[in-house]
């Protein structure tokens, strides 16, 4: 299979060249496929929910970044897909990620970590990348317009789960997000805790263990 192949727009396969990648990695080819052709589930006629197991370095980074910039009505400034990460430090790299893939879109994209966001001022992005605490907080705040959000991406849950109050912090985030997108969550391991966490998280979601 080829990037050509899954229906990608052109200016996401043009900044899929300038990244230099070939040819979609295992995730990707497992992934996008069912991510970009977005059947609607018949129970509540919104596409699919999806688990995967990817461990960094296996190009899931990617994967949610193109089914996320696939999505995007670009004619709306506002909010459209969030991404929580487990550190600043992982939101940085997964933001430069899909800043390289949109490259050649006018896509709009915005941090929501911690002191990021200043005071009183609303968040002009279509791509939020985000810890959860502060996004929680910002949504609170009322900076982040969260009724047209429709990915919402858990990144390394198993990461999160591990650290205090990032579960319970990643849920809050989840209901906030009244417009009921579509959650993409992403573990590099599935141990009961994630299994149960996730199974709640992202009910009815497709499933794929690499
Ligand atoms: P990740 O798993 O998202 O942390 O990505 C790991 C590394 O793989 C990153 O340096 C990506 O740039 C690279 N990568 C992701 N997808 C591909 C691909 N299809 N071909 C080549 N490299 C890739």
């Amino acid at each position: 299979r080829t990037f050509e192949e899954l229906g990608l727009h052109e200016n996401l396969l043009k900044g899929i060249y300038a990244m230099k990648f070939q040819k979609p990695s295992k995730i990707q080819e497992r992934a996008l496929p069912l991510l970009l052709q977005n059947p609607l589930h018949a129970l509540n006629n919104r596409p699919r929910n999806m688990i995967a197991q990817s461990q960094s370095g296996t190009g899931k980074t990617a994967a949610f970044a193109l089914a996320i910039l696939s999505r995007i009505n670009y004619d709306s400034p506002n909010p459209q897909a969030v991404v929580l990460s487990p550190s600043r430090e992982l939101a940085r790299q997964t933001m430069s990620v899909i800043q390289q893939m949109g490259q050649f879109t006018n896509v709009k994209t915005a941090f929501a970590i911690k002191d990021a966001i200043p005071k009183g001022e609303k968040v002009e992005a279509q791509v939020i990348v985000a810890t959860p605490g502060a996004l929680v907080d910002a949504v609170r705040k009322g900076q982040i317009y969260a009724k047209e959000v429709k990915v919402f991406v858990l990144d390394e849950a198993d990461n999160m789960l591990d650290q205090h109050s990032m579960g319970d912090q990643s849920i809050k985030a989840k209901n906030l997000i009244t417009s009921k997108p579509q959650i993409l969550l992403f573990s590099a391991t599935f141990p009961d805790v994630v299994r149960n966490f996730a199974a709640k998280f992202a009910p009815a979601a497709n499933e794929i263990r690499l």
